[in-house]
């Protein structure tokens, strides 16, 4: 039987979350993804009209399919926690079952169960602050939308993942060294993801079998990086003093997470797995 993935935080072709649905797609596994409520329109009539056709293309010249796409909020957990003005807006009261609680329910009255759940978004309203700047609500505002939303995604999702199933986030090295302009809170709310990684991959192990890794990507131009306003010069950055001195690939992240859900990655849980063309490794480039 292929496996069926769920991926949260697709919502164009150009970040790691299509990546990553695309090499689970090329590794045989039925792709469901969970879109951001407000961009969910776009998303679906981008897709309709064939605008991703090209980057759809996989290895064997084959289509990736998405089964079904799922709208998603995941900074809400039930009905109960979303807040007037958010049950008003035009773009949410469009959709319906957002909340994470009610896309696992509709997941599971849809398909009974998954084997692969991947996190791939973020939020920091005020990504731009230095953290010595930062609001208590934009700093919980960050962790919220970026770590706690994946605890949340788990909760949900385990009870419907079959054992021996996985899943993957997706963290920044902000977490462990100064990347000046990563601010709002972002990287504190990596390093909880990350710490978070290994006690879930303590407890979802014990509780059903599921692996729980992260992959510490190196910078991509996606939509999300180019709000914080300095990608391309976190790019030049990595090529300039990476080992590798080439540009990194959402492709080569895609792969990764494919390595990690799948059975060749079957001892590999709480780690924090670096995708960045070795950048992490350096101390100092000459
Ligand atoms: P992206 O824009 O493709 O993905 C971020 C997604 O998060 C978007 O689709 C957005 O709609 C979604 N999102 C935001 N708030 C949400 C919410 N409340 N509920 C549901 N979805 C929500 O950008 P990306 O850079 O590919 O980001 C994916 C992951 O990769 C993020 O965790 C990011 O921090 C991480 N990452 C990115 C880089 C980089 O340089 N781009 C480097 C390391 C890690």
């Amino acid at each position: 039987r292929g496996k069926r993935a769920f991926i949260a935080g697709v919502a164009d072709d150009n970040g790691y979350g299509w990546a990553i649905a695309k090499s689970l797609a090329a590794a045989g596994a039925e792709i469901l993804v969970g879109t951001w409520v407000p961009a969910l329109n776009i998303f679906e009539t981008s897709l309709r009209r064939g605008k991703f056709d090209e980057s759809r293309k996989l290895p064997d010249g084959s289509l990736m399919e998405i089964t079904k796409v799922y709208p998603l909020d995941a900074v809400f957990d039930s009905p109960e926690d979303v807040p007037d003005d958010v049950k008003a807006n035009k773009r949410y009261a469009g959709s319906s079952n957002w909340t994470v609680k009610e896309v696992a329910e509709t997941v599971k009255n849809d398909f009974g169960t998954i084997d692969i759940l991947v996190h791939s978004l973020a939020n920091g309203p005020e990504v731009k602050n230095p953290l010595l700047e930062t609001s208590r609500k934009g700093y919980l505002a960050a962790v919220s939308a970026s770590s706690y939303s994946f605890i949340s995604l788990l909760q949900h999702f385990l009870p419907i993942m079959n054992p021996g199933g996985a899943t993957i986030s997706l963290t920044y090295i902000a977490s462990e060294r100064t990347i000046p302009g990563y601010g709002g809170g972002m990287s504190s709310a990596k390093a909880a993801l990350e710490s978070d990684t290994r006690v879930l991959a303590y407890e979802a192990g014990r509780k059903g079998k599921i692996r729980v890794n992260t992959i510490s990507a190196g910078p991509l131009g996606s939509r999300a990086a180019k709000a914080i306003g300095f990608i391309e010069k976190m790019i030049e950055y990595s090529y300039g003093n990476a080992p590798l001195q080439k540009e990194l690939l959402a492709d080569e992240v895609g792969n990764t997470a494919a390595f990690l859900a799948s059975p060749l990655a079957s001892a590999i849980t709480g780690s924090t797995i670096y995708v960045d063309n070795g950048l992490n490794t350096m101390g100092l480039a000459l």
